[in-house]
């Protein structure tokens, strides 16, 4: 009998869900034997042509990671949909558009500019930008067209189940193939980690009071944090509450506040929307009484770069998706 075809793809991604497949460590042998891996280009030598020469269909599963930002990376996605079964969204960019999807905060123009002739230790006189074809003594040289918002996954594809986290856990990876690979599939669109929220499971979950007042907002590297006490119970943002656990709380056992990377929690779909308004309803109240409005005012203002902070992987998947352009 013939292994299913699987095939490992990246887009806008910093290379962390690679390194994670890589992390399965021996299973990773598990993997090997029980598949047939027909494209990963990160790691063997596939082309585009080889996956272009395949079946409509042919390829039993797809591990698509990083966030949609190029004509290119849609053109393959494109592709790798037409050629798969499933499409399996592979941590946080894939899933909900991650660290890179913080640059919807700025135009495609903002960002080139920066990047191509602002950075201090940029050299550019002629103040060049890549640009889409370029004319050369041999011919036309060209790059894929470079989008002004970074997309999810399944903002450009049909994506049938996710894997979250940044990167996803090895052993969350192998818990979904193997689920994947005995054909005992969830419904489409699963995410395939815990539907409990990271509070549920976090060992600092005890001394999380019922009643949380913030009087001020500290940041981790302005304090010495309890490594035992809830972050919050210590003026400290985390966004545990809005964020779906299964990462087996990595940050908070290095004593670190959650920063969001598993995703909403199951049925939220707006997970910054959701720890603002967690945070709001907890910010201000001294002794069971609000604070004046004047104080309270002062209180998010030692929120530095909520924005940012609220949305740190989710900006993409949010329902705010990218700041106004016009
Ligand atoms: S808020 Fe953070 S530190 Fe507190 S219980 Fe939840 S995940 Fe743990
Ligand atoms: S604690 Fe939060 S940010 Fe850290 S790995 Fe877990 S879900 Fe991701």
């Amino acid at each position: 009998m013939s292994k299913p075809k699987v095939a490992f793809y990246w887009c806008a991604s910093c290379g962390g869900c690679e390194e994670a497949v890589i992390d399965l460590a021996e299973d990773i042998l598990k993997v090997v034997e029980a598949v047939d891996i027909v494209f990963w280009p990160v790691a063997l030598d596939f082309k585009k042509k080889d996956v272009e020469a395949l079946k409509d269909g042919e390829i039993d599963v797809s591990f698509i990671n990083g966030a949609i930002r190029t004509e290119e990376q849609k053109e393959m996605v494109e592709l790798l949909r037409r050629k798969s079964q499933l499409i399996v969204a592979f941590g946080s960019c894939a899933h909900i558009g991650g660290i890179p999807g913080l640059a919807n905060f700025w135009t495609k123009e903002d960002i080139l500019e920066r990047k191509y002739k602002t950075v201090p230790t940029v050299v550019n006189p002629d103040g060049i930008l890549p640009q889409e074809k370029t004319k050369v003594e041999q011919g036309e040289l060209t790059l894929p067209s470079f989008f002004n918002t970074v997309q999810t996954l399944d903002q450009t594809i049909e994506v049938d189940y996710y894997i979250p986290g940044c990167a996803p856990p090895p052993d969350l990876i192998m818990k979904a193939v193997e689920t994947i690979l005995k054909g005992e599939l969830p419904e489409k669109g699963t995410v395939l980690a815990p539907t409990k929220s990271l509070c549920d499971t976090c060992p600092r979950a005890e001394s999380k009071p019922e009643k949380i007042s913030m009087k001020e907002i500290k940041r981790p590297h302005e304090i010495e944090t309890d490594p035992e006490k809830c972050f919050l119970e210590q003026e400290i943002i985390c966004l545990g509450p809005a964020t779906r656990s299964g990462c087996g709380e990595r940050c908070i056992n290095a004593n670190m506040p959650c920063r969001g990377c598993f995703g909403p929690v199951a049925g939220v779909i707006d997970q910054g929307a959701k720890a603002l308004t967690g945070i709001a309803s907890i910010l201000g109240v001294e002794n069971e009484e609000m604070m004046e409005e004047e104080d309270v005012e002062k209180l998010i203002d030692q929120i530095v770069d909520p924005a940012g902070l609220f949305y740190f992987y989710s900006l993409p998947a949010s329902i705010l998706r990218r700041k106004k352009t016009n």
